[in-house]
């Protein structure tokens, strides 16, 4: 390796380190320099607005790190946004942008959260969780974005994660099925330009930070699974350069790209964890989008039993070591837009 490219190299691993930690001023001065408008709305949030953005510009949510072991998310934006940074008039004029790092107390750690799962947390009941670090946090960020999407334009969140298992899928997304119909079509045309395999339509929003924007905002958002929980460095990023491209056009062009959509899927069932009672009929090595039968027994929790219903199901996120109350794994079926 010579002098440059080691040098190159030292850069981008101290870009990812500056982006885990919600140090943004870096990336601040080099757009302010090319005369965008850049706010620090919150720690780990930045905002930028080209100098020729109008009234009408587009604006775009660009989330990672919400759970704090999903590190590949990181490495992308990273070196996406260290790569604009070096010419940035390269970022579309007519599009205005936000980061948020999620959990930077949790990517410290190496941890998913802290005290409490953030991406549970973007609602307004939290019962006993309330008092959390999430909780503050997630407050934080929803001011933030609120101030970011005021206004009737078109807004656009994509927030980027890893997911715990192995997926027979390996990216897929979750869409809010609130989103309308025609923009539901260019997002998850967006999605297959980024090389997501697999869209759920979720109708019940669990308090992720996607489901918020959708409702409060009417943003055109998705939850991006891509890959695996892996640690700094040790990322696959070629794997993800689909998605990686698909963020760079996004970015660059000022509108979403378009490809082949994705296979849909609908929400069937939700399995909620009603207590330290609740079982699951297969183990936690189970990869997301496996296959169960009509009938099959999917979990049990005391009196409740989830059974497969009249068509083939799909396990997704399943997770039994949630807190009791929560979300414990979605099953999907085939469907349509
Ligand atoms: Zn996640």
């Amino acid at each position: 390796m010579d002098d440059q490219s080691r040098r190159c190299e030292a850069n981008q691993a101290a870009a990812v380190q500056a982006l885990a930690a919600g140090d943004l001023a870096h990336l601040a001065q080099a757009f302010a320099d090319a005369g965008c408008t850049v706010g620090l709305p919150a720690p780990g949030m930045l905002q930028l607005s080209p100098p020729s953005a109008g009234k009408q510009a587009m604006r775009l949510l660009l989330s990672v790190g919400i759970h704090g072991d999903e590190t590949a998310p990181i490495e992308i934006l990273s070196r996406i946004l260290h790569d604009l940074a070096q010419a940035p008039g390269r970022l579309a004029p007519n599009l205005e942008l936000m980061l948020a790092v999620g959990n930077m107390d949790a990517i410290a750690a190496g941890r998913r959260f802290v005290e409490a799962d953030l991406n549970r947390m973007f609602r307004d009941e939290r019962g006993d969780l309330e008092g959390t670090a999430e909780a503050r946090r997630a407050d934080e960020i929803m001011r933030a974005t609120a101030q970011f999407f005021d206004g009737g334009r078109e807004n656009w969140h994509l927030d980027l994660h890893t997911a715990i298992r192995p997926s027979h899928y390996p990216a897929f997304a979750v869409v809010p099925d609130a989103i309308p119909a025609p923009a539901k079509r260019a997002l998850l045309g967006c999605l297959g330009a980024g090389g997501i395999e697999a869209a759920i339509l979720n109708s019940a929003s669990a308090g992720t930070f996607s489901a918020c924007t959708a409702e409060r905002f009417g943003a055109v958002s998705a939850t991006v699974e891509l890959g695996q929980i892996g640690r700094f460095g040790c990322n696959d990023l070629e794997r993800f350069s689909a998605a990686s491209g698909m963020i760079d056009a996004f970015l660059t062009a000022g509108v979403p790209p378009s490809g082949a959509p994705p296979a849909v899927f609908r929400v069937a069932q939700q399995l909620v964890k009603h207590s330290a009672d609740f079982r699951m009929a297969f183990d936690r090595t189970t990869w997301n989008f496996t296959k169960m039968q009509p009938g099959e027994l999917i979990a049990e929790d005391g009196d409740v039993v989830y059974r497969v219903g009249s068509e083939p199901e799909y396990v997704v996120f399943p997770n039994p070591d949630v807190r009791p109350g929560l979300r414990a794994g979605l099953m999907v079926v085939e469907s349509d837009i």
